[in-house]
């Protein structure tokens, strides 16, 4: 299938939304005026017209609209309406395919618009379908709460360990097998703190103040007792934790979490992890390459437990190869009966860097559908509510990651990072910081080396970046 882009800006917006209909067929993209032969998308804006044409499965249908403002989104309704005649496709976030919609329908409320005037502007506009809106909206009401915590001086922190066990077959994140990275840990954790205690000074400088911590991976709990001691204790030490709201550890994986580990986590003030199962089901973990059971995360959530943690995220997938809805429906009742406080449900992305490509492509669709329908249905009879959400390039049918919680039991951080509310200074490979202007919506972005070889070869060069902040507060002050 080629996709013509005629005499228009809005390329990106175009494939991500020709995507979800073409289901894993190859898309081409051509830009020009030209019409190809066979197969094609075909899309122009010239003036205020826009017109999409498509030729497909022996069908060709075309449509034309005009519009002063808003052409994408004109183009995109054009673009749905002929693509699910043809398919009989109906994705469910209709027109939307940007990673933030909760962020979009706050920013609309922010303008004035009710909670009803939203729904109905995305349902007649953007063709987004009831069960999303309820969800959407229902987000947006907790989203805006947490995000309302913050204020202008207001910043978090994220500490990156890119470090993993093993590598599971679905990751698309820059994260290094232990086994081949091991030797760099101990100056890697040297560096690491150093970043931490130079983004303090950096942070007193300028009067900011810690929200959040969050430090995730790869899977900070690779780490051995004393190293994550070392970096917890220099994090503490460094910054001043009078108002923080929330710890967390990404423990993540089971088979990396010991009673020292979690002692150290507590000594520390940690008050917030999360032991990810991904799937309860032993074949399917073995098949993505996880090298634990089930009964180990029923362990480790229970010896967190018994030292005191008492608020504890586990993360979910739909879709993994190797999964049905009968091994995902056992899945989700074995979680619900240890009753965690938070339960971060994701749909498998597939990504050209993961290793499971085909496999998942060959996972029909509407299954992975069917089990996030029933995942969210078990979850509100349970007591929970979605809190964040957000998603990703690359989605089975174009769906969501959705974090939901026990009243009052939300990830402040989940919320602060997806929302963009304030200034996340990252620390670490593969880190990002993302400066937000205390009282706009402008954003700038830092980029810390991302593999952990980089980090550790250039400490220097990349910690001299961290200077672009004080521009940043310079150009958009408190
Ligand atoms: S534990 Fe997470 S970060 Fe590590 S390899 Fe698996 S999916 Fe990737």
């Amino acid at each position: 299938m080629i996709l013509v882009i005629d005499s228009h800006p809005y390329r990106y917006e175009a494939e991500a939304l020709c995507r979800l209909f073409l289901r894993g067929r190859e898309l081409k993209i051509f830009e020009g005026a030209e019409i190809p032969e066979g197969d094609f998308i075909y899309t122009a804006v010239f003036g205020d017209e826009i017109s999409v044409r498509v030729k497909m499965d022996g069908k060709d249908l075309s449509a034309k609209d005009y519009a002063v403002e808003n052409k994408a989104a004109k183009m995109e309704y054009l673009i749905y309406k002929i693509l699910s005649k043809i398919t009989g496709i109906l994705p469910k976030w209709g027109t939307l395919t940007g990673i933030r919609p909760v962020k979009l329908a706050l920013s609309m409320m922010d303008r004035g618009l009710s909670a009803s005037e939203v729904r109905e502007k995305f349902r007649t506009e953007r063709l987004v379908s009831d069960e999303k809106l309820d969800l959407l909206l229902s987000t947006a009401e907790h989203e805006r709460a947490i995000r309302a915590l913050s204020k202008p001086e207001s910043v978090s922190i994220y500490i990156s360990i890119p470090f993993c066990p093993s590598r599971c077959s679905y990751c698309s994140f820059t994260s290094h097998a232990i086994e081949k990275a091991a030797k760099l840990i101990p100056q890697y954790v040297d560096l690491l703190c150093e970043e931490l205690r130079d983004t303090a000074v950096l942070m007193n400088e300028l009067g900011l103040h810690l929200e959040t911590v969050y430090m995730g991976g790869g899977t900070p709990t690779v780490l051995n007792p004393e190293q994550l001691d070392r970096v917890l204790s220099t994090a503490r030490d460094s910054f001043d934790f009078g108002g923080v709201r929330e710890l967390t550890v990404e423990a993540g994986r089971p088979d990396t979490i010991t009673a020292e580990k979690l002692e150290v986590m507590k000594k520390n003030g940690v008050d917030r992890i999360s032991i990810n199962p991904q799937t309860m089901d032993d074949g399917v973990l073995e098949q993505i390459g996880r090298k634990h059971t089930a009964k180990d995360v029923v362990d480790a959530f229970y010896m967190a437990r018994s030292f005191g943690f008492d608020n504890i995220n586990m993360d979910l997938i739909s879709g993994l190869p190797g999964d049905d809805f009968d091994k995902f429906r056992r899945t989700i009742d074995s979680v619900l009966e240890l009753d965690p406080e938070n339960i971060t449900l994701h749909t498998l992305t597939v990504k050209r860097s993961a290793n499971l490509v085909n496999d998942a492509q060959a996972m029909l669709n509407r299954t992975v559908d069917e089990m996030n329908e029933h995942a969210f249905r078990c979850f509100d009879e349970a007591g929970y509510y979605p809190y964040y959400l957000y998603r990703q390039k690359g989605t089975v049918e174009g769906l969501e990651n959705t974090g939901f919680c026990k009243p009052g039991k939300e990830g402040i951080y989940n919320v602060f990072i997806m929302d963009e509310t304030h200034t996340i200074l990252a620390t670490g490979a593969g880190g990002v910081t993302k400066m937000k202007d205390p009282h706009g919506p402008k954003i700038e972005r830092i980029f810390n080396f991302k593999f952990p070889y980089e980090y550790v070869d250039r400490f220097d060069l990349m910690n001299e970046r961290k200077e672009q902040v004080k521009d940043f507060y310079a150009r958009y002050p408190l």
